[in-house]
């Protein structure tokens, strides 16, 4: 593309989020949706462009062409090594400026939230935060950023008019991971970052690593509890039944703030999005805030002991009864089957 063309690109950017060197899957997420708003706006002239900063993170832009990346604008500078907010604003805010581009699409993760509302401050513009759906008006040509709103009751489609660029987030999971491309090439743009250690206020004096993360968001089995379990011994059975299935234990709401596990674990409009493979949910109702969390799920296997329970409508396969004696046996039928034992009923 010539320097010309390139001024008038209509560009579509989505931060490649990384730390240690480590690119977030959000990000690939997030190119599949640019892509699917480039093909809206008007192929010929839109451009899918990634934004990386970063230190030795050049090898990321690969991966970001072979998800859709067109192009990938790199700061790479010892500065960036390590997240804060001031160098990172600084950095994206100079090339907001300086390219222009209309749609600015971040990941909804601890680093992008930070990040996505100080750029939004520094350019001016407005920013739709943890979005569910991502289009392009077809009227008005511009972005439809659609949100839940109300507690989870009604979705709102948010519109940017006056304000450049349009900048939307959406957290992990919420949309759909693209297929990569076997083999795909892009531009690669080196910009300075023009800032110096000394003009950074907020220094890391050491770093103190914390437990290791729970992957919620990225686990192909998860086994969620509810209210159903009645208190938080019942937890003990559905880890067990995770640990079988060689997954994880999510829970409804309730349980994180009657304090029996920490929010991580939690599944829902105001806790994670996930979409694994296969998904129990044990105890739990079923209400729109957790549905809008985990009804990405391939597969979902209800137990609960009303079968009018909501979470019934949306399950692949419903067991109705009492999850201490469902759970149990499920654990031991999947422990024979491990064992190949062919008494399996
Ligand atoms: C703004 C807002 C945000 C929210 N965000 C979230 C969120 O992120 N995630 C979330 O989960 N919720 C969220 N909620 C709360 C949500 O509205 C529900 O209150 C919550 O999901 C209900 O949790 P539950 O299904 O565990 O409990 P309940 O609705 O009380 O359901 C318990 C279920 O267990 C069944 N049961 C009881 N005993 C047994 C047994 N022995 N065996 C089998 N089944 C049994 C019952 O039949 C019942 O269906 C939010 C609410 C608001 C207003």
């Amino acid at each position: 593309m010539t320097a010309d063309a390139t001024q008038q690109a209509r560009r579509i950017w989505v931060l490649i989020e990384q730390e240690e060197g480590i690119p977030h899957p959000v990000s690939w997420e997030l190119l599949g949706a640019a892509r699917h708003l480039a093909t809206e706006l008007d192929a010929q002239q839109a451009v899918v462009e990634g934004v990386l900063l970063g230190h030795d993170v050049s090898g990321i832009a690969q991966e970001a062409f072979r998800y859709g990346a067109n192009r990938v604008y790199l700061m790479d500078d010892p500065v960036l090594a390590v997240y804060r907010n001031q160098p990172y604003t600084a950095g994206i805010s100079q090339l907001v400026e300086t390219y222009q581009p209309e749609i600015f699409l971040i990941g909804a993760t601890t680093l992008g939230r930070d990040l996505a509302s100080s750029i939004a401050t520094r350019v001016q513009t407005g920013l739709t935060a943890d979005c569910t759906e991502l289009t392009i008006d077809p009227k008005l040509g511009i972005l439809a950023a659609t949100r839940p709103t109300f507690g989870g009751n009604l979705m709102a489609t948010i519109l940017c008019r006056q304000r450049r660029p349009q900048m939307a987030s959406v957290r992990p999971r919420v949309l759909p991971m693209p297929e990569p491309l076997p083999a795909a090439a892009g531009e690669l743009i080196r910009e300075p970052l023009g800032m110096s250690e000394e003009e950074v206020t907020v220094k890391r004096l050491r770093l103190i690593p914390g437990q290791q993360q729970l992957n919620l968001e990225y686990a192909d089995v998860i086994v969620a509890g509810g209210r159903g379990l009645g208190g938080p011994d019942g937890l003990a059975l559905l880890e067990e039944l995770a640990q079988v299935l060689g997954g994880v234990l999510g829970v409804s709401r309730p349980l994180v703030d009657a304090g029996w596990v920490s929010a991580e674990h939690q599944v829902g409009q105001t806790g994670k999005t996930v979409r694994p493979k296969l998904y129990i949910a044990a105890g739990i109702s079923g209400a729109i805030q957790h549905r809008v969390g985990m009804s990405g799920a391939g597969f979902i296997l209800a137990i609960n002991s009303d079968p009018q329970a909501p979470i019934f409508q949306i399950a692949d396969l419903g067991i109705v009864g009492d999850l201490y004696q469902v759970v149990p046996e499920l654990i031991s039928q999947v422990r024979a089957a491990q064992q190949g034992d062919s008494h399996v009923r």
